[in-house]
């Protein structure tokens, strides 16, 4: 009975998975879809940029939720951790100027770590994603790549909105969530893919004044 408890509190969590991807999907695309009949009927493509920018939203979106899709796709190789971030850092470039976001980087060293590229990815970009957004009206992102006792270390630190005690404390809890358009899904699922990679995660957070979200994944000896 254990393991069909188990089983169905796992349908019941793809289910509500399931409606937060189908509702967060539905905006951007209702979005497209108006502007795409506005400019079919005046023959004129206007708003090009919004609608490239709510597409990118909606890949964006679903893109955060492919390692729930597929957990038992885990595939480990040695890479390198700068080259991942790098990555990620360039699906924001459009996001970020629309935004009035600046984003710096102190790349001190990259190392070598072992896991799997895409669920990395998945990390840093839950990770940024929240930055962003606790930046309504622009403001700064710094990321900090370095290396300390043996774990690559990667801190992300945004001078947002920060967080009460209370919020930091329900971070990584699944539905918890202070956005009207949130699903409280992002860090859970950073939490996961670390516990999987023998990672570690310390977050400091002051409201009002900002946050810092700090990644150590262990270092691959070559
Ligand atoms: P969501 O972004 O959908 O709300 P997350 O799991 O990504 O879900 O985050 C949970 C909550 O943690 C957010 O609603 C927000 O209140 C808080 N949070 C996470 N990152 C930050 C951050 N960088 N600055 C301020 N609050 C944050
Ligand atoms: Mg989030």
């Amino acid at each position: 009975t254990e393991e069909v408890l188990r089983n169905t509190e796992k349908l019941v969590f793809a289910g509500q998975v399931a409606v937060s991807i189908a509702h967060e999907v539905r905006n951007p695309l209702t979005t497209v879809k108006g502007l795409l009949q506005l400019a079919h009927r005046d023959n004129n493509l206007r708003h090009y940029d919004l609608m490239m920018s709510e597409l990118e939203r909606a890949n964006l979106i679903v893109g955060e939720f492919m390692i729930l899709g597929k957990p038992q796709a885990t595939v480990f190789k040695l890479e390198d951790c700068g080259g991942i971030l790098e990555e990620v850092l360039q699906l924001f470039e459009i996001q970020t100027e629309l935004n009035d976001i600046e984003i710096t980087r102190t790349l001190e060293q990259s190392a070598t770590i072992r896991c799997d590229r895409n669920q990395i990815k998945q990390v840093f970009l839950n990770i940024l994603k929240n930055a962003m957004e606790a930046l309504p009206y622009g403001g700064h992102i710094h990321v900090r790549l370095d290396v300390w006792e043996g774990y690559q270390r990667i801190t992300f630190t945004d001078n947002g909105t920060g967080m009460t005690e209370d919020v930091l404390s329900r971070i990584v809890e699944p539905f918890h969530t202070t956005k009207p358009e949130g699903n409280g899904l992002g860090m859970m699922i950073v939490h996961r893919i670390l516990e999987t990679h023998d990672g570690t995660m310390t977050i400091r957070s002051e409201a009002g004044k900002g946050t810092s979200v700090e990644i150590g994944l262990p270092i691959q000896d070559m």
